[in-house]
């Protein structure tokens, strides 16, 4: 057996000995991998920092302070997420009562993407963990620094056979791929949660798939122009643009275009992004930075590229009279790149973002009711704010996921927990009390009696 599938196989032979239905057993564990993180926070912060300059400021706040939260919403919650649902029983079941088991699904597999590698590896493997299964966790092969850090911590504290880190790229994740999971949840691009999802057919294996796409930021000539610029500076360059639900192009008010750009100006001067700034992260390695080179037309440059190819650096970049056609506008940005469009009637601007693919995240700036409902009443998207960016995600009582093109799914709190469960529908009947309706022979009188009643 090779040595995966050996792994593998021994995950499936502690899964089978029940001791992860134990909650206090999962509870230990959650506890472990918290102290572990903690113990270990100068590492995670060097490791991450190699990988593309992240401070400690943002990995605490974006990554590790998630994984604290929701550790600590399941230690709390777990009795009540675990225990069997109650629900009504109908008429035709009674007397009888009806429960929703939360199943763990038993082996799972985690594959991570780069760009927060810890929040993105590692939450969904609490998920995991509270849910009663066992786990492999296939970090990011591009964020090589912080996939070696967690594969050390946990591969040295826990036992390999409950919890295991896979690192790797292509080549590990398609031989993870060829195992029968009962359960896989990947973070990373369309393009490849379409690999997963067609892997996972063959053996029917339920998966989440936690994707990206082109987020919309809408601003209203009916809005707060500063507090938008404002919010949509941060959103957008938190990460160099690195960011899954970063708003990736503007779709502004024609008559409030000017005076956007000069708020959206005065942040960026103000927030100070550049080369050997702390707060600034570089691009993920050189391939990302040509393929974000490639997208900038400098002719249509109003802010920012500048540009360090040696430390992957690349600043903040606003683009201006970008149209549909233009190559920035074709996929997803991933990078500090704005561009700026502009629209006349609401409605329509709508109407053409349903013709693209479903986005992970939309975002409208507007105090206009009409212009709110409109956009969440007509427009589908996996998640977003009114008047904000980003920070839906920071709120746990939230499903956290994409629709269509941006994902399946969806996972944080109360809804990381079912992602990891299959909900087993269980009727308990009595032996006693049962009308002879069901049973044969049928006759007229029964029938005219069940249609009353069924
Ligand atoms: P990616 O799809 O290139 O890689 C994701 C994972 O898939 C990695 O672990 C990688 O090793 C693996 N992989 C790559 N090629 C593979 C192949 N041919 N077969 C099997 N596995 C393969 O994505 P990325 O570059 O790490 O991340 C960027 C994308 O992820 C963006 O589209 C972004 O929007 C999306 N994203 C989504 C979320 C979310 O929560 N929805 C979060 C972060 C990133």
């Amino acid at each position: 057996m090779k040595r995966l599938e050996q792994v593998f196989h021994n995950q499936g032979e502690f899964f089978k000995t029940g001791k992860t239905l134990d909650l206090d057993f999962r509870k230990a564990q959650l506890k472990k991998l918290e102290n572990i993180l903690k113990a270990s926070e100068n590492l995670l912060y060097e490791a991450i920092y190699k990988d593309f300059r992240k401070s400690e400021f943002e990995t605490y706040t974006t990554e590790l302070s998630f994984i604290y939260n929701e550790i600590k919403f399941y230690i709390k919650n777990l009795k009540k997420l675990s225990k069997p649902q109650k629900v009504k029983t109908n008429l035709s079941n009674f007397p009888g009562s009806s429960y929703i088991y939360k199943d763990p699904y038993g082996k799972s597999l985690v594959i991570g993407a780069w760009n927060y590698p810890y929040q993105l590896s590692l939450l969904p493997v609490v998920c995991a963990i509270a849910s009663g299964n066992v786990c492999i966790l296939k970090p990011s092969e591009m964020a090589e620094n912080t996939s070696e850090i967690m594969a050390k911590l946990i591969n040295e504290n826990f036992p390999e056979n409950y919890l295991y880190v896979s690192e790797g790229g292509v080549e590990v994740t398609s031989e993870l791929l060829e195992l029968n999971f009962d359960k896989i949840f990947f973070t990373g691009s369309p393009k490849i949660g379409k690999i997963v999802y067609e892997a996972t057919a063959k053996n029917l294996t339920p998966v989440t798939l936690e994707l990206g796409g082109k987020s919309p930021v809408i601003v209203s000539d009916n809005s707060n122009l500063d507090v938008a610029a404002k919010r949509i500076v941060w959103g957008k360059f938190l990460n160099a643009g690195q960011t899954c639900i970063a708003p990736d192009f503007v779709l502004v008010h024609r008559n409030v275009r000017s005076k956007f750009i000069d708020c959206l100006t005065k942040y960026l001067d103000q927030f100070d992004y550049q080369e050997n700034a702390s707060h600034y992260t570089s691009i993920i390695n050189s391939k990302n930075f040509q393929r974000l080179e490639k997208l900038i037309d400098d002719e249509k440059v109003i802010y920012g590229n500048h540009k360090n190819p040696d430390t992957n650096f690349l600043s903040p970049t606003v683009l201006d009279n970008v149209s549909w056609d233009d190559d920035v506008m074709q996929e997803e940005i991933f990078g500090p790149i704005l561009p700026i469009l502009t629209y006349e009637n609401f409605q329509q601007t709508i109407d053409d973002l349903k013709s693209k693919e479903k986005p992970l995240s939309a975002y409208l700036f507007s105090d206009e009711e009409d212009e709110k409902s409109y956009f969440l009443n007509h427009f589908s998207f996996g998640g977003g704010c009114i008047n904000d960016v980003l920070m839906h995600i920071g709120n746990g009582n939230l499903p956290f996921g994409g629709v269509g093109n941006s994902g399946i799914g969806n996972y944080h709190g109360k809804f990381g927990f079912d992602a990891f469960v299959h909900q087993k529908a269980i009727l308990k009947r009595k032996t006693w009390g049962e009308p002879n309706l069901k049973y044969p022979p049928y006759s007229d009188k029964k029938i005219s009696f069940l249609k009353r009643f069924l």
